[in-house]
């Protein structure tokens, strides 16, 4: 059975006719929703608080700007673009006394609904538009022509009409000039964080590191150890991204696809099989979520903790030096979450310049 796909002949622009869009938020998800969707011919208004910097951001792109509880009176769908940790406490003080019934409640990210931080009254619609991909690229996308595909949910449809401007909301986004598929705030929120957690950032992240680690702590050159465990990686990737592991494995040399059959996995085996699906369970639970919940509610000092550890590691530094002379791979700078161009123009593939500036 394949999962059916929606492009934008499944969706009718004219379900969001006529209504205003509250965008809440105008970092790397928000400037992306807000543009496209004024440029899809969409009335927009971007919700922010009244000392946020983000105002003259939206502003000089020639958007409406008011208090987030405002732009929520003035809306008939509200689209939730402060960070996760953020959302609870921007909901409960500035959207949830304001909703009316009848308006679309909508999310990038279904973690707050998924773990209950935020339960909107039966009365709400309550719908999920998650692009895959990030901010700066649903908007560069679709001022090319394309679109980013995306992840589609309705959570609550008390209008009746909440399916049909979701749909809507995707195709004014781009999103369904790629197509979109349709998903559960519980499938999209657990499958999302167990697949950082386990391939995308952590497992790879980890598997990098221990690679790297091993040669270096053998006397081999750093590096060299850089250049194999982490700069290559991106080659790799590349292959199977365009033709899945056969075409990695048809492009790689035959020495390197036995080494693949024969010690890949004994390095991933079983027990980190086991671990995987214990993280898993951890997500299915809620114990994930609590734990991060907790961390933020007391200062994050863990999460900094961790964060400073892993910055200074040798990889970094071995890898800083190198990249410096490699000005065609656009190299950037990262020092206490804030990620710079080493040499000059735009930090291209990191975040935008709108992205996490008032963190
Ligand atoms: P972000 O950190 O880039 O931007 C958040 C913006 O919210 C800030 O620029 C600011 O305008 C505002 N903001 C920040 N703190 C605030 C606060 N305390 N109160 C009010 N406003 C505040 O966030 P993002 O990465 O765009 O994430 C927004 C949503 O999109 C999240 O649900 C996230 O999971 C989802 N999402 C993000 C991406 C991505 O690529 N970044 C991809 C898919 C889904
Ligand atoms: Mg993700």
């Amino acid at each position: 059975m394949t999962a059916r796909m929606y492009y934008d002949h499944d969706a009718d622009p004219a379900a969001l006719a006529g209504q205003t869009v509250a965008i809440i938020g105008y970092g790397s998800q928000g400037h992306a929703h807000a543009l496209n969707l004024h440029e899809s011919g969409v009335r927009v208004i971007v919700g922010l608080a009244p000392g946020s910097k983000s105002r003259p951001l939206a502003a000089e792109a020639g958007l409406p700007v008011a208090d987030v509880a405002d732009a929520v009176r003035a809306a008939e769908v509200i689209m939730i673009l402060v960070p996760d940790t953020a959302q609870k406490a921007v909901y409960d003080a500035e959207i949830g006394p304001h909703l009316r019934p009848g308006q679309l409640l909508m999310f990038a990210h279904g973690f707050n609904i998924r773990f209950g931080r935020i339960d909107p009254p039966a009365t709400i619609d309550v719908g999920m538009v998650a692009p895959k991909g990030p901010g700066h690229l649903v908007r560069s996308v679709y001022q090319a022509g394309g679109g980013v595909p995306a992840l589609f949910a309705v959570h609550n449809d008390a209008s009746g009409t909440g399916r049909a401007r979701v749909l809507a909301y995707a195709r004014a986004l781009g999103c369904t000039r790629a197509g979109v598929l349709e998903t559960t705030f519980a499938e999209e929120t657990e499958t999302d964080l167990f697949g950082e957690q386990s391939v995308l950032c952590g497992g790879t992240a980890a598997l990098v590191k221990m690679a790297f680690e091993t040669l270096v702590e053998a006397g081999y050159q750093p590096e060299l150890a850089y250049f194999e465990t982490l700069h290559e990686l991106k080659l790799i990737v590349d292959l199977m991204y365009r033709g899945g592991l056969n075409f990695m494995r048809f492009s790689v040399s035959d020495t390197a696809e036995y080494g693949d059959y024969v010690s890949g996995p004994r390095i991933i085996d079983d027990h980190v099989r086991a671990t995987m699906r214990q993280v898993l369970r951890e997500i299915q639970d809620g114990s994930f979520a609590q734990r991060w919940i907790e961390e933020n509610e007391t200062g994050r000092a863990e999460f900094e903790r961790l964060r400073a550890r892993d910055r200074d590691h040798q990889i970094e530094r071995v890898g800083a030096a190198l990249r410096a002379q490699m000005a065609f791979l656009d190299p950037v700078v990262v020092t206490a979450g804030q990620a710079q161009a080493a040499a000059s123009g735009a930090a291209r593939g990191a975040r935008p310049a709108t992205g996490g500036a008032e963190r």
